[in-house]
């Protein structure tokens, strides 16, 4: 049994601990980072990556399926298939590739991995059980970024048929018959992604809508995109257990069987808050989550946390910022993670971005707003990329027109992200956007166009 110490000990190697770690390495700080399975984490080895993996591969097939029957533009090709095997192959291999890239990192940086299950004895010590037994690690600081796990539904328990995200990811064949739990971010990518893929899916869904965390207006090209591939989707409908091969579902009209081969139940995540000595260090919470200050401190001394433990949106890209927040408060910098803007992104056909507030929320936060929205169906790029359903809309301060906030719903506007989480960073106010010359012809058009439709003065619609 090995004891080390550490300045800063991270328990957990997902995009929160593995970015804390290297960054408390640039800053010289000796780290050890504790990770019981793969550095990367939920995102890198069964969430973002691969789930972006096999929607790329999923709108291929379905692009070249679709031509197979011709296309507007003289393109026609012979019958496709899809070797989903090579298909889950080439996206463990994609893995695999980002895996050793960020042990390397981790390394360069000088963090000593531990590869073990990690359990803190107190605010700073952690046990961990390793193949070869156990070693003992005393920091001064300890960053606490265990992450989340799948929810379960009570009437369906993950086994068998049914299955989370992380089996859906690695299935050996296309299901038949999918059945979906949940239409938030999981159900609506990867059920769509599975029916590009010849699977018959239903999604069912609890609330009113699809994506009910987004507005209406943007989620209705969305629901337009999952009907043209086939997705029956249930409204105001709950799953209520299994009954041979088939999905019980409690919805409006009644009781209905909805059969299935597989079910993937995607209704939320939940903090990964027990197992690990938690409820030695009686730390402060916030719900299910550890609660943390702007720079992500916990209620004990030298205790902090970062990224899906510590609450909503469980997104990478926050987990990330605040990894390297962390970091840089641990090594003495004045730091506070600003979640003004954590831009969330939905990888559906079309896509759905949006960056702080949409105009309800301003309207609902007490700012007067004006409103411009520009729809695709006027910009000449999306007619060239074949993806006029969707558009850009910004909301702005009514009186000094500061941009509070920008969303947009299209084929390929994930990327435009970066340009609405920047205008928003930076103050911009609607004439700084409108005013920026943007390259022709581009997508990135009907955003300088929402502007100058919210100051009275489009020039393309
Ligand atoms: P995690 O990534 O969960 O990492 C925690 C790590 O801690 C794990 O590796 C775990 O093994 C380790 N650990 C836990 N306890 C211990 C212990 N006691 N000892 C040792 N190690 C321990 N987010 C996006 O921003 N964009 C996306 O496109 C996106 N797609 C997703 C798709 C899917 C299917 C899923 C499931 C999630 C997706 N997410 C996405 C969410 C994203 O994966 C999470 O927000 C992110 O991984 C959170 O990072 P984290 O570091 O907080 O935790
Ligand atoms: P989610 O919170 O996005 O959606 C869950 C959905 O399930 C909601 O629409 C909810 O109304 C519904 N629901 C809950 N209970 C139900 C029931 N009993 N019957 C029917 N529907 C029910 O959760 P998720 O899709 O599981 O994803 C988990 C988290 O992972 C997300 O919140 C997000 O933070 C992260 N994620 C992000 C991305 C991305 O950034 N593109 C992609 C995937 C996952």
């Amino acid at each position: 049994m090995a004891e080390i110490a550490a300045k800063v000990l991270v328990l957990g190697g997902g995009p929160g601990g593995y970015v804390a770690a290297i960054r408390a390495g640039h800053h010289g700080l000796g780290t050890v980072l504790v990770e019981d399975t793969k550095v990367g984490g939920t995102c890198l080895n069964v969430g973002c990556i691969p789930s972006k993996a096999l929607i790329h591969a999923a709108d291929e097939y379905a692009l070249a399926v679709a031509r197979a029957a011709g296309s507007p533009f003289g393109l026609s090709t012979g019958a496709p298939a899809l070797d989903f095997a090579r298909t889950v192959a080439w996206k463990d291999g994609l893995v695999a590739r980002l895996n050793s890239g960020v042990a390397s990192l981790l390394k360069k940086n000088g963090v000593k991995i531990l590869r073990g299950r990690g359990t803190l004895l107190d605010g700073k010590t952690c046990r961990v059980d390793t193949d070869v037994g156990a070693d003992t690690v005393r920091a001064e600081h300890v960053v606490i970024a265990t992450g989340s796990r799948a929810a379960e539904l009570p009437g369906l328990p993950f086994g068998g048929a049914v299955i989370s995200s992380t089996e859906a990811l690695s299935l050996p064949e296309v299901p038949r018959r999918l059945a979906v739990v949940g239409a938030g971010y999981i159900g609506a990518e990867l059920g769509l992604a599975f029916a590009k893929m010849g699977a018959a899916v239903t999604i069912v869904e609890a609330a009113d809508r699809i994506l009910p965390s987004y507005d209406a207006d943007l989620v209705r090209p969305v629901r337009r995109g999952l009907d043209a591939h086939g997705v029956a989707v249930m409204l105001d409908a709950r799953a209520a257990g299994l009954d041979g091969g088939a999905l019980l579902v409690d919805a409006p009209d009644g009781r209905r069987r909805v059969p299935a081969d597989r079910v993937l139940v995607a209704v939320g995540r939940r903090p990964k808050t027990a197992g690990w000595g938690l409820e030695r260090l009686d730390l402060d919470m916030e719900g299910p989550f550890i609660r943390v200050d702007e720079r992500c401190a916990t209620s004990m001394r030298g205790v902090w946390a970062v990224g899906d433990v510590t609450g909503e949106p469980m997104l990478a890209h926050r987990a990330m910022a605040q990894g390297e927040t962390v970091a840089d408060v641990i090594a003495g910098r004045r730091r506070a993670f600003d979640r003004r803007v954590i831009p969330s992104v939905v990888f559906t056909d079309p896509e759905v971005v949006s960056a702080g507030l949409s105009p309800a929320e301003a309207a609902a936060a007490g700012h007067e707003v004006k409103v411009g929205l520009f729809p695709f169906a006027a910009n000449g790029r999306a007619m060239t990329l074949e993806g006029e359903d969707g558009f850009v809309r910004i909301a702005a301060r009514a009186d000094n027109h500061v941009v509070l906030g920008i969303q947009a719903v299209g084929r390929g506007v994930a990327e435009m992200a970066a340009a609405f989480g920047l205008a928003i960073e930076m103050g911009a106010r609607l004439e700084d956007v409108a005013g920026t010359v943007h390259a022709h012809p581009t997508l990135g058009e009907a955003f300088q166009e929402a502007s100058l439709r919210a100051l009275g003065e489009a020039l393309h619609i």
